[in-house]
């Protein structure tokens, strides 16, 4: 870097964070009350980009999606909530706000949003408390050590208790939470806010509550707020020994270093603070703000990035700085109806600029970004360079797509993969009209790149095509967004369940491919073993002799003495493998076997590969038949949180659908029932379940595990395919 190149914002003063929440608990109207409050900028100076900001929004709201945006950046001061709208405010930071979706059912999208972020507001409503979602989101943030405020949202609404939902976070969430914040007033006498950190009371007016008043706490609230500040305090210093020791001996905590001991705290996972307000009435937005700069990571305060150096299988950290080779993963895919297709990207460390070449080490490609675009709420700027830890979106890319790893080609990187599970249910879509075909292609195509957990089969005999994903919801998000980004219509066939299958038993079995009528013939001759894969093997424990393609197949090679020669082994693995496309029960592809050549013959004129394939193929399936072949389906973990009136009939619903009840919890008032129930039985659960208990009881429900289905199952399964 030479020394005119600098950043043009401090990592220390970028944020990287998303919204999470449960459907209806308030992002879409967070998400926009931020970008008005930080879009002021664009008020004062400009009033078309002012009016551009809301016609965005009606077309949002109008396609019913929230922020479609994978990443939005914003600006935002500490000062602009104290009404000090110094638009060149020295320490203004940059926001980029990570979209995050709201269905679980779409789990990979979720982890792969948590994935990039460095911090997260988790927003409640204020009359629900945590719900199933948040409990699942929480979960999988845990899992990324995302770290945390909460905010307790929808303080207008009648029924609403700041006391309550605090207590569900604790009751379901984390013991480490404490609260940041006291109401005035609930429901329609909601007024202000009293902040315990600095023992001020907010008040919000004018028509977007962008007049912030800042008084005493008011003296009936004195009491509270002191008890709060307390507790606060306490929490935070459980966190910390030295705060321990400091609290204990009665020490007092100056603003400032109960602001860092709480934004330490909250950094490490330790800690979470609970805020408070009405995004719909404008109340307490800024504030969040304020803590997001307060609370949440810069990207300098996260560990460094970890990856594989690709040739050498070592492993590499690669810390938040512009000098460190460029490591950057693309993270979602978007396609504009102006510049067209676009990669979002989080730059991990070194630096990216337009114009320049990266290196893919997936493909072993070098590309070039034609531009770099940041979006904002009401505009693309353009940018030139990205530097570490900031989030952009890149023009340009031929082939690179979801979850690939950008890199310089001289220090290649390749950053841990996306978790991503199989896909559990098929769908097959046929287009309505010739027309609709034509497009049909291209538009999963582009969704396919989008999102990896969706799988594209074409079935060439049929002409059939058949879109895979991991839910019901899944796929017909992904149909509905055919239609409306893509003009595509489509029938839909009934969603197919994605079973498996595999054997349980073991059996040795001979194959083999002879022919010779005149001319050259043909001679192929193996014996196999065959025995279920043994899982849970480190790749360097695994003898010489034995190969695995992932935890699905693995092939031994304990042919003595060339009775195969050398040449032709290669031959009679593709055989094996290609075999497990088919199962011999009903056609399923077949996971979780071990295949061992042990011996055979050869001819020295007729013997070639495709005879040995052949005969490996034939050996394999005569093995498959006598090693006790099964069916395996998919099981799905639901969560059903109901109220206690429904509770036999929901649970009594779960078991007749194959259900196995695991347990059951109270949730305040609600009653939660985790079972682990087959996919199959599952298809239209969520309309079902809203009938049953007048819309009152909830699911969530995420792919758990293969089991082997019942003989009576499985009897149905075979007859049905036979058809
Ligand atoms: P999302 O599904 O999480 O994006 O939630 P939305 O922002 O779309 O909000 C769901 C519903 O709750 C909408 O009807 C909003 O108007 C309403 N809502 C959001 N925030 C508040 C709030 O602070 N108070 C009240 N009373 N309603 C709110």
């Amino acid at each position: 870097m030479s020394s005119t190149d600098v950043r043009d914002y401090p990592l220390e003063k970028v944020r990287n964070f998303g919204i999470i929440a449960h459907i209806d608990a308030g992002k879409t109207t967070t998400s926009e009350r931020i970008l008005y409050y930080t879009g002021m900028s664009h008020k004062i100076g400009e009033v078309h980009d002012g009016e551009a900001t809301t016609d965005w929004m009606e077309q949002e709201k109008e396609r019913g999606i929230t922020i479609t945006a994978a990443a939005i950046t914003c600006f935002w001061s500490p000062t602009w909530s104290v009404g000090n709208k110094d638009l060149t405010a020295k320490n203004k930071h940059r926001f980029n706000i990570i979209d995050t979706p709201g269905h679980v059912d779409f789990t990979i999208e979720v982890e792969r949003s948590l994935r990039v972020l460095d911090g997260a507001i988790v927003s409640f409503d204020g009359v629900a408390g945590v719900e199933p979602q948040s409990e699942t989101v929480w979960r999988q943030s845990d899992r990324y050590h995302v770290p945390r405020i909460c905010y307790i949202n929808k303080l207008d609404r009648t029924g609403a208790s700041f006391d309550k939902s605090y207590n569900s976070i604790l009751d379901r969430l984390s013991k480490s939470a404490a609260r940041m914040q006291l109401p005035i007033g609930l429901e329609e006498n909601f007024e202000g806010i009293i902040d315990l950190v600095s023992m001020k009371a907010y008040y919000f007016s004018g028509v977007m509550g962008d007049e912030i008043t800042v008084k005493d706490v008011p003296a009936d609230y004195v009491d509270a707020a002191k008890k709060l500040r307390t507790e606060l305090i306490e929490k935070v210093s459980e966190t910390d020994e030295t705060l321990m020791m400091k609290y204990l001996e009665g020490g007092e905590f100056t603003v400032e270093e109960l602001k860092a001991a709480i934004r330490k705290a909250t950094i490490e996972c330790k800690f979470f603070p609970v805020f408070c307000g009405s995004s719909l009435k404008n109340k307490g937005v800024q504030l969040i703000l304020d803590a997001v700069i307060d609370y949440l990571p810069s990207p300098k305060d996260i560990p460094a990035i970890k990856g594989i150096n690709p040739e050498t299988d070592e492993e590499i950290e690669r810390p938040a700085d512009d000098n460190q080779p460029l490591t950057a993963l693309a993270f979602k895919m978007m396609s504009d109806p102006f510049i067209g297709q676009l990669v979002f990207f989080r730059v991990y460390a070194g630096t990216i600029e337009s114009g320049s070449y990266v290196y893919n080490p997936r493909t072993g490609n070098k590309e070039r970004i034609s531009r770099i675009v940041r979006m904002q709420a009401n505009k693309r700027e353009e940018v030139k360079k990205v530097y570490a830890g900031e989030i952009a979106a890149a023009v340009g890319f031929k082939d690179v797509i979801t979850s690939d790893t950008i890199c310089s080609e001289e220090n290649p990187i390749i950053l841990e993969k996306i978790f991503a599970s199989e896909p559990v249910i098929a769908l097959s879509v046929e287009p309505k009209t010739r027309a609709d075909q034509e497009k049909l292609g291209m538009a999963l195509s582009a969704l396919g790149k989008e999102d990896p957990s969706l799988r594209i089969q074409a079935d060439a005999e049929t002409g059939q095509t058949t879109i895979a994903g991991m839910g019901e919801l899944h796929l017909e998000i992904i149909v509905d967004r055919m239609k409306r980004e893509f003009g595509v219509e489509c029938n839909t066939g009934k969603p197919q369940v994605a079973y498996r299958e595999s054997i349980l038993g073991e059996a040795s079995a001979e194959g083999k491919y002879v022919k010779q009528s005149g001319g050259k013939g043909q001679y192929g001759h193996v014996w196999i073993k065959m025995k279920p894969l043994e899982r849970g093997i480190a790749k360097e424990d695994l003898p010489k002799n034995v190969k695995r393609d992932g935890e699905n197949f693995e092939f031994i090679n304990s042919i003595k003495g060339g009775v195969i020669p050398n040449e032709f082994i290669p031959a009679v693995e593709k055989g094996a493998k290609e075999a497990m496309d088919r199962g011999v029960l009903a056609g399923f592809r077949m996971v979780g076997v071990s295949i061992e050549a042990y011996d055979g013959s050869y001819h020295d004129v007729d013997s070639s590969e495709i005879a040995f394939k052949l005969a490996s193929m034939e050996a394999f399936r005569d093995a498959a038949k006598k090693a006790k072949p099964v069916i395996l389906e998919p099981i799905m973990s639901v969560e059903v949180v109901t109220p206690d009136q429904f509770y036999g009939d929901v649970s009594g619903n779960l078991s007749s659908k194959r259900g196995q009840i695991e347990g059951m919890e109270e949730r305040g008032v609600n009653k939660a029932i985790k079972a682990k129930v087959p996919l199959a039985e599952l298809f239209g659960y969520v309309t079902e379940l809203r009938s049953m208990t007048q819309g009152r009881a909830n699911p969530t429900m995420e792919f758990s595990h293969y089991e082997v289905v019942p003989k009576n199952v499985e009897t149905e399964i075979i007859k049905s395919r036979a058809q």
